[in-house]
């Protein structure tokens, strides 16, 4: 399956936070494809309540890395 920007956004916290500095968890999901950003970029992702939505990602990451 080819990794698309709602596959990264359905795992992102998507409460369009903004601490990322984008304007919605969709723009981050869009720069995060084209590895304009990182997910570093998004704190909530680095808490309890979201580790194992970033562990999805990074699996995803790593899958269109390779
Ligand atoms: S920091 Fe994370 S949760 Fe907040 S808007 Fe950015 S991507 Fe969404």
């Amino acid at each position: 399956m080819k990794l698309n920007v709602l596959e990264i956004l359905k795992h992102l916290p998507r409460t369009n936070c903004k601490e990322c500095g984008e304007p919605t968890c969709m723009a981050f999901a869009s720069k995060l494809l084209k590895k304009e950003t990182t997910l570093q970029a998004c704190p909530p992702l680095f808490t309890p309540e979201y580790e194992s939505k970033r562990r999805d990602i990074q699996e995803l990451m790593a899958g269109i890395a390779a």
